[in-house]
């Protein structure tokens, strides 16, 4: 498929990664400190935005040396990419003291990613979705997995390196199938409990050591649904930085059947013609309604319904 075929809100991110240049300390010290050098801001894992007066947000970027200033070390900095010659970095800001009270008065605002991402430009929701991810990261493996000494971030902040036992440990990326069953002009649709009253979205579930992603979404459709696959396609992916998944959009042909649900990660099943489907689309079908555009769900449910 052709690179953007299609593209999910948070994929997308359009910096040079600069990747070749992480391991050097020295050029990445110089970039932070060069005037010219910017810094995007979480806070509580929230970004710092500006609400634009034409409409829509945008990220707030501050000046790079400012982020070195107040984050104290490496430890809260990433050095994110280049936006052509301009390096871009992101701090990690925690506690309860809001720093737009503080020390970034006047430059912006946070504001909950998952809420603003439709707001910004794809481009902005993608750079902070790599930052937020990388901050979890950062905030859950503090410690060295193998021998448990608190590990110190290296390359820019793309790894951790333990000073003990000299384990290196990466980032990661937990992959998570999602996935639409559809038998001829029917799909299915599941609900948990939890959700909002008449919410109804895709099946999902984290894809286990030692299977294939198909092999996933058949033995999800079983558990959830009771129902077998038979074929399956690939729709698109979607990074998802709660904290660190890499959402697998699938639409999978199952056989026949009743689908009774899992009572304990599914409330209800229920099949919906692609009539139906195309009315939840729009917000036009009474008692039920799918996830909104930011979820991968959303679009599994769209490109299906308008096939
Ligand atoms: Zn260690």
């Amino acid at each position: 498929m052709p690179l953007d075929a299609f593209m999910n809100v948070f994929a997308g991110n359009p910096l040079d990664r600069a990747s070749y240049r992480r391991a050097e300390p020295d050029w990445v010290a110089a970039r932070l400190a060069d005037p010219e050098s910017l810094a995007l801001v979480l806070w509580n894992g929230k970004p710092m935005v500006e609400i634009r007066k034409e409409g829509g947000a945008q990220i707030a970027y501050v000046r790079a040396d400012l982020a070195g200033e107040l984050s104290g070390g490496p430890e809260r900095l990433l050095f994110m990419g280049l936006w052509k010659e301009t390096a871009v970095f992101a701090l990690d800001m925690e506690g309860q003291a809001d720093p737009a009270d503080g020390p970034l008065e006047g430059l912006g605002r946070f504001e909950d990613l998952r809420t603003i991402a439709l707001d910004l430009p794809a481009a902005d929701a993608a750079i902070l979705a790599t930052a937020k991810a990388m901050f979890e990261w950062r905030r859950r493996h503090r410690h060295c997995a193998v021998c448990g000494e608190p590990s110190e971030p290296a390359d820019g902040g793309w790894k951790r390196v333990c000073p003990s036992c000299k384990a290196e440990h990466f980032p990661r990326t937990d992959p998570v199938v999602i996935m639409l069953p559809v038998n001829g002009e029917r799909c299915l649709l599941g609900r948990q409990g939890a959700w909002p009253k008449g919410m109804y979205s895709a099946l999902a579930g984290f894809l286990e050591p030692g299977e294939s992603i198909e092999e996933a979404c058949a033995r999800e459709v079983m558990e959830e649904a009771g129902l077998k696959a038979t074929r399956v396609r690939y729709h698109s992916t979607q990074p998802w930085p709660y904290p660190s998944s890499l959402m697998i959009g699938l639409i999978c042909e199952v056989e026949d059947g009743e689908a009774p649900p899992d009572q304990t990660e599914l409330e209800e099943v229920r099949w919906f013609t692609r009539e139906e489907a195309r009315a939840l689309m729009a917000n036009n079908l009474p008692g039920a309604r799918a996830p909104g555009s930011v979820a991968i769900a959303h679009q599994l449910i769209k490109a299906w319904a308008e096939e």
